[in-house]
């Protein structure tokens, strides 16, 4: 998929910012960055990315499967990260509803660093 502008809002294109992690070529090196990597995975529909980033404790709730279906049912607009700290993101993620209007996801994400990678752990509706 060839995009200018990275999904995830940093303003670089998608092949110098969230590819290279979707590819595999590096990891993400920071909460904020893995968290901007999903955000970017959903709206490119990358269930693979999606799964293996999420961490091993919370798989199961969160299939392959589940991932693709969630991220072709969503029309995401636009992400805004609030605040990030070593572990915690708290973020809004704007997407369009089953009426066609825009709605936000406000989260606060828990993410655990295990052998150099970052993974999504949970997160709380705020
Ligand atoms: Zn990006």
């Amino acid at each position: 998929m060839i995009l200018t502008n990275c999904p995830c809002g940093s303003g670089l294109d998608y092949a110098n910012c969230c590819q290279s992690y979707h590819l595999k070529k590096d990891f993400a090196p920071t909460a904020e960055a893995l968290m901007r990597s999903r955000y970017a995975a959903f709206v490119v529909a990358d269930a693979d990315y999606l799964f293996e980033t999420t961490h091993v404790s919370k798989r199961k709730g969160n299939s392959k499967n589940a991932y693709l279906s969630s991220a072709k049912n969503t029309k995401w607009l636009k992400l805004e990260v609030i605040f990030s700290s070593y572990d915690i993101v708290e973020f809004k993620a704007f997407y369009f509803n089953e009426k066609f209007k825009t709605d936000v996801l406000h989260e606060k994400s828990n993410f655990k660093l295990e052998n150099g990678k970052w993974y999504y752990v949970d997160g709380d509706f705020l």
